[in-house]
């Protein structure tokens, strides 16, 4: 116990004491201090009062003065108490005041959703690129302020993938990309970033490509076709520049492939000129590709076998289903050395349906492996070149299978040997007008 509540302690009692003694000395001890308890009594309850108004009347008033030691202590302690409450709001302002500079300097939409997806909070951001306004759509659904069609999906439990574009509800020419991350406890912040100018730098590019890619083709065909005529001529004086020709047209068949390859590309990108999907009989398709892998094998004698459900058949693109298969196929043969085994196989499981394409070639180191699908990437460029690649085999694949919503895995142990493997979803499955039997193709007419 403090030093000022013993000496409150003391008075008290001295006074009650006083009363007692003056009590008894006029024979009325008792009225005598029950009127001295009343008035002691009255006295704290006037301090508390005072208390109460000064607490009341904001934090410029007075204090009271002449308290007693006590109710100063209490007094003291208040004041303090709301000095440094003063000073917390005052720190607290400036940091909201800096928090709210900083969100409205920001150029991205944040906008703060609680668990019913409704608008607690919205950037100055917001109102430029969604047209959103704190006043008037807080505590709104955020559906019915953001109506575009996959939003509401987007915004579900399973959120795939991480990320949305859509026009801006403001301004068609406007593209943003949203995503949404978990915020506080049970909140959530919608982040909406302007893509226009990446998107249009990137459609720039990809027509670029594409324009060179065509303007290109004509003038190497003719350079070809030239080439042949030469080649074919019987004109003895043609006979020293044959071994010069014949390299002139290998390299100009190359660019060729160059150009078919980037325009394929150029094509997949193309979300507009995105091809139609119709049943694939995926069987006769790689029966022939593998086909063409045997010729492509030539003498090096590849053991290529194929296992094919007949009656598996995918809904989708053939002339781009055939390009990816072909370049894994392709690539299996000119990977493997000579004699080596591939095996291709097409079926179906609880997971999906599965194109493996398997080999023993010369393997793929793992650090290679999550580049590969990067255009232009090879693992030794000089042995692509000679077997005839382009470097854009697996950045074809793996953009065929992004357009058919399938994904490429890639495995592979160095001297041994790679699997490929392409996953379609099982709602891609279409059945063939009449299913046979599923049998087993090996191209060749014979088994390995
Ligand atoms: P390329 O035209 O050079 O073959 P791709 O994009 O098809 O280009 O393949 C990229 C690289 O991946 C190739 O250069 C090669 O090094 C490697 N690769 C692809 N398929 C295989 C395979 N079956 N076995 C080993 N390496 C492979």
């Amino acid at each position: 116990m403090s030093v000022a509540w013993w000496r409150l302690l003391r008075r008290l009692l001295v006074f009650l004491l006083g009363a007692l003694l003056l009590g008894a000395l006029v024979g009325q001890w008792q009225l005598a201090l029950g009127l001295a308890a009343s008035a002691a009594l009255v006295w704290q309850l006037w301090q508390l009062y005072q208390l109460e108004r000064w607490l009341n009347s904001g934090s410029q008033a007075m204090r009271p003065s002449r308290a007693g030691a006590v109710w100063n202590g209490v007094f003291d302690h208040v004041m303090r108490l709301r000095r440094q409450s003063r000073k917390r709001k005052r720190k607290l302002g400036r940091l909201l005041e800096q928090f709210q500079q900083a969100t409205a300097a920001l150029p991205d939409a944040a906008v703060l959703l609680d668990d019913d997806n409704r608008l607690l909070w919205c950037n100055a951001a917001s109102r430029r690129l969604l047209g959103l306004d704190m006043g008037r759509d807080s505590g709104r659904p955020i559906t019915h302020l953001l109506r575009y069609p996959g939003f509401v999906a987007f915004l579900g439990p399973r959120r795939e993938p991480d990320s949305i574009e859509f026009p801006a509800p403001v301004d068609d020419g406007l593209l943003l990309s949203a995503r949404i991350v978990p915020y506080g406890k049970k909140q959530r912040l919608l982040l909406a970033t302007d893509v226009s100018r990446v998107r249009r730098l990137e459609q720039m590019r990809r027509e670029f490509v594409a324009n060179v890619s065509h303007e290109l083709r004509t003038p190497l065909t003719v350079i070809s076709g030239y080439l042949e005529t030469l080649l074919d001529s019987d004109d003895p004086a043609l006979e020293v520049w044959r071994q010069p020709l014949r390299g002139m047209q290998q390299q100009a068949g190359r660019m060729l492939h160059i150009i078919e390859d980037l325009l394929m590309l150029a094509r997949l990108e193309s979300q507009r000129e995105r091809s139609p999907r119709r049943p694939v009989a995926v069987p006769t398709l790689l029966a022939d590709i593998a086909d063409d892998a045997v010729a492509l094998s030539g003498e090096q004698n590849h053991c290529i076998e194929l296992q094919a459900d007949q009656g598996l058949w995918l809904l989708g693109c053939e002339k781009e289903l055939r390009s990816a298969f072909s370049n894994l196929v392709f690539n299996a043969v000119r990977y493997t050395p000579a004699e080596g085994r591939i095996e291709i196989r097409w079926f179906a499981d609880d997971s999906g349906l599965h194109l493996v394409v398997a080999d023993t070639g010369e393997g793929i180191a793992p650090h290679h492996i999550p580049r590969l699908t990067e255009r232009f990437y090879r693992i030794n460029r000089d042995r692509s070149r000679i077997s005839g690649g382009t470097g854009l085999g697996l950045s074809i694949v793996k953009h065929v299978l992004n357009n058919h919503g399938g994904q490429l895995h890639i495995t592979s142990e160095v001297g041994v040997g790679s699997v490929f493997s392409c996953d379609f979803a099982a709602e891609l499955r279409a059945t063939p007008p009449v299913a046979p039997l599923p049998c087993r193709v090996s191209p060749t007419g014979q088994g390995c």
